[in-house]
């Protein structure tokens, strides 16, 4: 008899913590999505694979073909050409191709480009049974954007949050001597 009251007690207990803890997240903000139908927002960092920037004054790709980004890539991933253009003084890129399947997004290219002409894309929904579907055009793809939008949007320059008006900026802390060298 003392056993089955026990017993009783501590289900009714367990009964009770459980609908507690059900009940404090029931009333708790959602954080899932219904993916596929909805996706999330990526990070501002996020690496997806990369693209060409359009210049935002006139609408071209800033790249000039010159190959930095090939040769920084260690997969051997990509593949540009240019040409230069009636009356241009350097090259426009005519050609930039990229092959997804070898790319491991370690940032060497974007890195090596110094004009910023390719970024990273914040595209995640890349499954395909077709290994061909990652053999990209970049340049085709910049040229189908432009299209659809004859100017980029110009990148809001970011501004590094300041402190408030009575607040004085912090002083820089000395630095701690090196150790002297023994000669
Ligand atoms: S993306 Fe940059 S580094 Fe690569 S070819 Fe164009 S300008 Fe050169
Ligand atoms: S992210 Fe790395 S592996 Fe991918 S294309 Fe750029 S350099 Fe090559």
């Amino acid at each position: 008899m003392k056993n089955s009251l026990k017993e009783i007690f501590t289900g009714f207990n367990s009964l009770v913590t459980g609908m507690r803890i059900t009940l404090g997240e029931f009333f708790k903000p959602i954080v899932t999505v219904q993916y596929p139908h909805e996706s999330l927002k990526m990070p501002k960092r996020f690496r997806g694979h990369i693209e060409l920037v359009r210049d935002p004054e006139t609408g071209k790709a800033i790249c000039f073909a010159c190959k930095l980004c090939e040769r920084a890539c260690p997969s051997d991933c990509i593949t540009v050409e240019g040409a230069k253009l009636d009356g241009a003084k350097k090259k426009s890129v005519t050609e930039y191709k990229l092959d997804f399947t070898k790319c491991s997004l370690c940032g060497s290219c974007v890195e090596a480009c110094r004009d910023n002409a390719i970024r990273y894309t914040h595209q995640y929904n890349l499954a395909s049974t077709n290994r061909e579907d990652f053999i990209m055009d970049l340049f085709k793809r910049m040229e189908d954007d432009a299209k659809a939008n004859p100017m980029p949007e110009t990148p809001k320059p970011e501004v590094a949050p300041q402190p408030p008006a009575n607040e004085a900026p912090k002083a820089e802390q000395p630095q701690p001597a090196a150790p002297a060298q023994p000669n």
